[in-house]
């Protein structure tokens, strides 16, 4: 015997989970989630769970804005369950032409809609220092600090290399996996229930959804398929003959443990946006540099190494992550791991904080995992109709989507439901690649601010 349902969704990782939080407070009817991995298990397990407003995109600005203001919003309602601080992000650079950069960008992105951004040059200014918890009573926009001892005073364990230091405000991080609870127990409260298993096949009568397979040979009667599956959103895009505008790269993130203190335990998340070459003894750089297979160790590596403390209390925590290789692929599970990733990301901090040097005669043992980013060539998200009478998809979160799940699940929810759509809908939607002057700008995209 089938089941019925208003709306199947495909994926219950963070995007599935607030589609389903957001559908069912709009009381779209019978929600039924389906994953063959249990709730929020996949690459919603893996992240950094930082989030920040700071976008050079104002289509992305305007989308985290809101999505922050709904986390803001059910952190109070929930007692703050996930633990939703605001640290922000410290962008560092040791190169005079990048603070100019730095003081130039930061003033567009602020103009765009990111907050005020302040500067400030002497130890005397008046910039506010974060609160290590919570997220009330702390300024938005960004800080700029100009000149070393500035810097230092305030974020002593930094190189006395740094020149400039950009510190967004409205950013910060939290428990993804609790953030993620809080939305599916919601959701659960209105009826949304979650079933287990693999979704093989979308039926199809005159163009539109009627039901869902699954890999059980059970068969579920929907007029609504949404398409939530994260690294696989291609392939079940597939199962509607939709090919979506997607591809995965793999990314790694590191954990160890830093007895030495070396990154303050109420440090922001850091991020050093100078390029290097790594840290090595003379003999060891000849010794590499004659090896061919390890040879790219004592080349130069891009900017972008960050770190930040994780964890409360006696924790002493640090996560390292760095992309100095992109690795475009399909997603294979268990993903293959890179056993240098931790040493390449603990030397690459020593640019920024001098004393991880202390650590290069003994690495503490780290614990390395990874997942897959699911992108567009610009790198903004999918969210809504995916042209067949009756699906949807909401996906293509890239290395954002903890932070725009809220935002993402509530537009999905208002195409769903036909309410107003807000000004950023067009940008997300799979139409958008209909319009060719969208083509054609897409060719001088670049990058806009992605970590
Ligand atoms: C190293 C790393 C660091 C990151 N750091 C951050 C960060 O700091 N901040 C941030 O906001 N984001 C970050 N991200 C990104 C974020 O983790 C992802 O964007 C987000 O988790 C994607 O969520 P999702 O629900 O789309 O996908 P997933 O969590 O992968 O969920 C998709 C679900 O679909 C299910 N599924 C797929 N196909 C089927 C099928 N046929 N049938 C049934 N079920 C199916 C899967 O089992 C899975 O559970 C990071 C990611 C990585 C890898």
């Amino acid at each position: 015997m089938s089941q019925t349902a208003d709306i199947v969704i495909c994926g219950a990782g963070i995007t599935g989970v607030a589609a389903a939080h957001f559908l069912s407070k709009a009381g779209a009817g019978k929600i039924l989630l389906v994953d063959e991995r249990p709730p929020l298990s996949f690459t919603s397990d893996r992240s950094t769970e930082c989030y920040r407003n700071w976008w050079p995109d104002p289509e992305m600005l305007a989308l985290m804005n809101r999505s922050i203001d709904l986390m803001e919003a059910f952190a109070d309602a929930s007692g703050n369950v996930f633990r939703m601080n605001r640290r922000g992000y410290l962008y560092v650079t040791a190169d005079e032409s990048s603070a100019a950069d730095l003081e130039r960008e930061s003033f567009r992105t602020s103009s765009l809609g990111a907050g005020l951004r302040r500067v400030h040059s002497s130890e005397s200014s008046s910039y506010q220092p974060a609160h290590p918890e919570g997220f009330h009573d702390s300024p938005d926009g960004a800080d700029l600090l100009l000149g070393n001892d500035l810097i230092r005073k305030h974020f002593p364990y930094l190189t006395e290399r740094a020149v400039a230091a950009l510190h967004v405000r409205r950013a910060g991080w939290l428990s993804a996996q609790q953030l993620g609870m809080y939305l599916l127990e919601t959701a659960r409260s209105r009826g949304v229930w979650f079933e287990s298993g693999r979704v093989t096949g979308v039926d199809l009568a005159s163009g539109c959804v009627t039901g869902v397979r699954l890999s059980s040979g059970e068969r579920l009667d929907s007029p609504i398929f949404v398409n939530a599956a994260g690294p696989y959103l291609k392939d079940v895009g597939k199962l509607l003959g939709v090919d979506l505008p997607v591809h995965t790269e793999l990314h790694l993130k590191a954990a160890i443990k830093d007895p030495l203190g070396v990154v303050g335990r109420d440090a922001p998340l850091l991020i050093w946006t100078d390029p290097q070459s790594l840290p090595w003894e003379e003999a060891e750089r000849a010794a590499l540099a004659e090896d061919d297979e390890m040879r790219w160790l004592t080349e130069s590596f891009p900017s972008g190494v960050h770190t930040r403390p994780e964890g409360a209390g006696e924790s002493q925590t640090i996560l390292m992550l760095w992309e100095y290789q992109t690795k475009v692929m399909e997603p294979v599970w268990p993903p293959k791991l890179d056993e240098q990733y931790p040493e390449v990301a603990l030397r690459g901090l020593a640019a920024m904080l001098p004393r991880m040097r202390e650590y290069f005669s003994r690495m503490p043992r780290p614990q390395l995992d990874g997942g897959y980013y699911t992108k567009t060539r610009e790198n903004r998200p999918l969210v809504g109709p995916a042209r067949v009478d009756g699906a949807y998809v909401i996906g293509a979160v890239s290395g954002y989507g903890i932070m725009s799940a809220c935002g993402v699940g509530e537009l999905l929810a208002a195409h769903v439901t036909g309410a107003e759509l807000p000004s950023y809908a067009n940008s997300f939607a799979l139409e958008r690649y209909d319009d060719p002057e969208y083509q054609r700008s897409l060719e001088n995209w670049g990058d806009k601010g992605q970590l």
